[in-house]
């Protein structure tokens, strides 16, 4: 089935208005960003909402990046594209672009937005897992104000969320840490689609030793509890070969794969594994090589 049942379409002018018409317009009404999540879940009748309500006008209120001492801001209409293109957020967090390289291709990355991607929740999306593995948090507003919830609880299960039907996420709030990089590999079937199996990591080294860590995985059901014996395990180490390895064990069984036609469990199991080595590996050489950059100079000193 390609054509998706009927629906009233609604054009929001602001965050008020469209908090506003999901509040009057019941449950039955659903927000549409990118569409490229809803609208394809629509024409398989996986979704029948009774009205659209588009937010695109709100891009303008609503698609920014900004940088601030110790937090970074994006606003939930920001697309993929931006979030690739950005210098700004490569640079404080170089696994969006990471991730960004590998999203689907560039006409979903020109519609697509982060807050479509957090709300989809879907256990294959790439945005999830760098925003979970960042510590971010999910501001959101509704009729009664607005509230702020942690990515941890802001993911409910698969394809659901803890938003009310009539709150709107409105922005993602990433916290800033020094002597600190991250990193997200994916591996697909081919160039576009979505993961077999992905990893970010985000690592803190302090006095050589990691102060901070914490590990994501994409498409392959983890384990919150399993990931954050990961960061336990790793926290107070020397970064080393060995102790991405044994992360890498640990994070291939805190998940649970299954079987389908992108690959077995073992496959799946063995990429949890071998990506979270990587993407550990490659965060730590980006903190020690941001450091000796940030050195200062013998005039500096
Ligand atoms: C061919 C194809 C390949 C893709 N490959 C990948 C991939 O490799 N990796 C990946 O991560 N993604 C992939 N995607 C998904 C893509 O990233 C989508 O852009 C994203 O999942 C949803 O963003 P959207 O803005 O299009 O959301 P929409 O489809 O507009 O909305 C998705 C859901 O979020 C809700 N919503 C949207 N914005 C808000 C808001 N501000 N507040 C509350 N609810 C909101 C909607 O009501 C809907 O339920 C792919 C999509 C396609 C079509």
């Amino acid at each position: 089935m390609q054509v998706p049942g009927s629906f009233e379409y609604e054009r929001a002018t602001g965050v008020e208005d469209a908090i506003a018409l999901l509040d009057r317009l019941g449950d039955e009404a659903r927000l549409v960003a990118g569409g490229h999540s809803l609208l394809p879940m629509m024409k398989l009748r996986l979704a029948n909402p009774e009205y659209l309500i588009d937010i695109n006008d709100l891009e303008g209120e609503l698609g920014y990046i900004t940088t601030e001492r110790s937090r970074l801001r994006i606003g939930a209409m920001t697309r993929h594209r931006r979030l690739l293109e950005s210098d700004e957020l490569a640079a404080a967090f170089p696994l969006f672009r990471d991730a960004e390289k590998v999203i689907a291709d560039p006409v979903v990355r020109n519609r697509g937005t982060i807050g479509g991607s957090l709300c989809q929740a879907d256990p294959a999306e790439d945005l999830t897992t760098v925003c979970s593995v960042l510590d971010a948090t999910c501001v959101v507003r509704g009729p009664g104000g607005r509230r702020e919830i942690q990515m941890s609880e802001f993911l409910v299960g698969p394809y659901e969320t803890a938003l009310a039907h009539n709150e709107m996420l409105i922005e993602i709030v990433i916290p800033v840490h020094g002597h600190s990089s991250s990193a997200y590999a994916k591996v697909e079937r081919r160039t576009g689609d979505w993961a077999v199996t992905a990893a970010g990591a985000a690592v803190t080294v302090e006095g050589g030793e990691i102060a901070r860590a914490a590990v994501g995985l994409t498409a392959v059901h983890p384990d919150p509890s399993g990931l954050s014996d990961v960061a336990d395990y790793l926290t107070g180490r020397p970064p080393s070969e060995e102790a991405f390895a044994q992360a890498g064990r640990m994070a291939a069984q805190a998940c649970e794969p299954v079987a389908d036609a992108r690959g077995t469990v073992d496959y799946k199991r063995h990429l949890a594994s071998e990506l979270t080595i990587r993407t550990l590996r490659t965060a730590v050489d980006r903190v020690l090589r941001s450091d000796v950059e940030h050195e200062p100079t013998g005039e500096e000193a």
